[in-house]
Formats: C-alpha cells, structure tokens, sequence
C-alpha cells in the first residue's frame, strides 16, 4: 500500500529525518492559512496523489503570496492529476501540502527497495537526482550506487560512510548523510515498508541536507500488527474496482483487456490469462475467487468483473480442488439471475463434482459456452468476442 508524501514525511521525521515544515490543506483557504502559519515565504504547494512526477505535471508550485497558494490550490482540487506513473486517467486531488521553498544547491537520489535477488533490503542513491533521474537509471543504470545490508546486522557506520562518499558529501555533511541513511533503514524494517524513497534529498545553499519529497510503500499482510499504518490507507487514490473487490475479499487487478477472468487458484488464472493471450485476447482482469467459493462468492465476483465496462466476454474457469463444481455452477446461475449478466459468458469446470456442476449448468437452459479444456475455454471466449464484434 502506497502513501502520501506528507504522511511519509511526518514518518520520516519521527525516525529522524530532516525535513521542510509545512501543513495540510483540504481546501483553498487553508491552503493560505497554512502558508500565513508557517511565516514568511516563498511556499511550495504540492498536490497529493499516490504518485511521482508531480512536478513535471504541474502538481507542484512555488509561491510567494498566501493568496498565490490559494489561488493555485483552487486549480488542483476535485481534479484528476496524471503523471507519468498515474496513467491519463490521473488521480484526485483532495489534499494540497504547503511547505517553507527550499534553496536547493543538489538534489540526490535515495531509494530502500526489497531486493528479491539478495532478499535483502537494497540501497540505491545517486548524486544527480530529482526529476531526471528516471532516465538516469534507464540511460545510465550503471551509474546508480548500490548497497545491500545484511538483515542480522543491520546497516552498518561503514557502509554508510561509504555511500556518503560515493554521494560526494564533505565535512559535517558526512555525519547528517549517515544519520539520514540509518533514520531511513529503521523507518523501513520498523514499519514493514517494502520502500522508502526520497528525491529529492537536497543539499541546500547552506550545505545542509533536507528531504524535499518523500515516497513510502508497505507490505498490507503486515497491517495486522501495524494498524497506525493501515489508518493511512486513501481509498481515493486507488482502483475503484480493486477497492471494492479487496472489501469482498477477492484477489482481484484491473487490466486493460476485454475478457474478465473467474479463476480459482493464483496460478491458474494466471496460467488462463496467458492461454487467452495465446488465442489473441486480452484479459481485462486477474481475479482468482479462492478455495471454497460459495455461490454468493461466485456472484461477487460477477459482479466485480462486469462492473468494468471493458469488459466484453466472461471466461469462467475452475479446477475444484477444495472447490465444488456444483456450487460455482449453481453461483454461475444465480448471477445470470441476480446480476443482469449481457456479455456471453464460457465456462470450464473441472475436478471435485464436476457432473453435478455440468448438470447444474446445462439444465438451466441459460445460453453458456461450455469448454472442456484450458485451451479450448480460452479460443471460444476469443471467438465469442469477435462473433460479438461482428455482431
Ligand atoms: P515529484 O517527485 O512528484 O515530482 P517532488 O516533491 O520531488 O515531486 O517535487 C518536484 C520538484 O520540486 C523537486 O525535485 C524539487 O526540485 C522541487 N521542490 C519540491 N519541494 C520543494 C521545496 N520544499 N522547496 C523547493 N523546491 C521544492
Ligand atoms: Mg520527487
């Protein structure tokens, strides 16, 4: 789970991180208020969204009166933000952060990643930071400092300095740099992060080091022994599809195709949408419905799946393991009942009561393709597109 910069921040800065002062604004009066409480300007407003590259999206602005950052709140609220991470739908802004302007004389790149290599947590910094440095890593990947710790021993006063160095800090820079680095490290392992990023962290004019932005991601299977991470959550700035499958406690991510996938087990839908890429389809989802699917389950997830509008055919496919045929077929009837179900619909069952489930299925006179095979269920959901197409 992903949150906001100024959440980050004030999380950053409880672990001993530097960063600019600065208030919250759900509205453009606050956002003048909170400029006026801070004292003299220039401010920079920062639109809160799930995602970098605000700035270079105009999510970001210096100001230098009250009425400035109001004005400019004004411009952000209720609309879509999109950067290059959001997509072109973008994502809301609700809430605008104003901090005290930084005199930036460098900006650096700091980044903790779960390494899945090393099954470490890695460092990754670079010197020339900010904006760029997305084309950095891809031009010049080389160029990126690197750094791993050990989980036993955490990081260590050497490596530290190590990087320090590599970051070209001098002097007192030196000692604030590894209490930035060891403030980071701890922020991560002691709140199950799975990242912790900062670009830029900025040398100022007067030589000392301050993070002007901060991103923080966490692991949610830790949530249940880190509820004052949990509270973080913004509903706003995610999938409105995903949110209402999690809440019904489906496994389920938005795609761009036209072919929603009923699926359980994680591998076989997985194993499915690369069969309907096969046939020359795109999913439109992955959802896997999970073990001991009620047939109220199964319309949850009919009506998760036909909730996006993309969606042109419904491939339904289940290995019963745990599962019961019968009663997915018996959900697959309930839903044509229940969820206004107008997009041809291939089923494929297969495994525990399986008879039953096709006699389910085929007795309900309702117009389903029926398929035996993985490959046979993806190329009739592929022809059952293009007939609708035709069509
Ligand atoms: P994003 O990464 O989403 O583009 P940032 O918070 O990094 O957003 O802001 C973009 C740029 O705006 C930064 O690289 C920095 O140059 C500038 N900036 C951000 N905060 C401040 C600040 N408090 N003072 C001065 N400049 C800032
Ligand atoms: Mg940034």
């Amino acid at each position: 789970m992903d949150i906001h910069e100024y959440q980050a921040k004030e999380i950053l800065a409880r672990s001993g991180v530097p960063v600019p002062r600065g208030g919250l604004a759900y509205s453009p009066e606050q956002a003048a208020f909170r400029a006026r409480e801070l004292g003299e300007g220039p401010w920079v407003v920062k639109a809160q969204i799930h995602s970098g590259g605000r700035g270079e999206a105009g999510g970001v602005k210096l100001v230098h009166t009250p009425e400035e950052a109001s004005a400019y709140a004004q411009s952000l609220f209720g609309r879509n933000l999109a950067t290059r991470q959001t997509g072109p739908g973008g994502k809301p802004v609700f809430r605008v952060w104003v901090e005290e302007a930084t005199d930036i004389a460098r900006e650096i790149y700091l980044g903790f990643v779960l390494d899945r290599k090393s099954e470490r947590v890695m460092i990754v910094a670079s010197g020339h930071g900010g904006m760029e440095i997305e084309q950095l890593s891809e031009e010049d990947p080389e160029s990126l400092i690197r750094q791993t710790v050990d989980p036993a021993v955490g990081i260590t006063p050497f490596q530290c300095r190590e990087l320090a160095f590599a970051l070209g800090m001098e002097g007192e820079q030196v000692a604030a740099c590894c209490r930035i680095l060891n403030a980071c490290y701890r922020a991560f392992r002691d709140h199950d992060a799975t990242m912790v990023e900062i670009n830029p962290l900025c040398v100022t004019g007067e030589g000392r080091l301050i993070a002007l932005d901060a991103k923080m991601s966490f692991d949610s299977n830790a949530f249940f022994r880190r509820p004052e991470i949990a509270a973080l959550r913004d509903r706003s700035q995610e999938d409105p599809r995903e949110c209402t499958a999690q809440d019904n406690g489906l496994a389920y991510v938005g795609l761009d195709g036209t072919i929603g996938c009923i699926i359980n087990g994680a591998g076989l839908a997985m194993a499915t949408m690369d069969m309907i890429k096969l046939s020359g389809g795109e999913p439109a989802n992955f959802l896997d419905i999970g073990g001991g699917a009620s047939p109220e389950r199964v319309v949850t997830a009919f009506r998760t799946v036909l909730a996006d509008p993309k969606v042109q055919v419904i491939l339904v496919n289940i290995f019963a393991g745990i599962n019961r045929c019968d009663w997915v077929a018996a959900g697959i009837v309930k839903a044509f009942r229940e969820a206004n179900v107008t997009v041809p619909v291939v089923v494929r069952l297969s495994g525990t009561n399986v008879e039953e489930g096709q006699r389910i299925i085929r007795e309900s006179g309702l117009a389903l393709v029926t398929a035996d095979t993985l490959a046979d269920a993806a190329a009739k959901a592929v022809a059952a597109l293009r007939s609708e197409a035709a069509a």
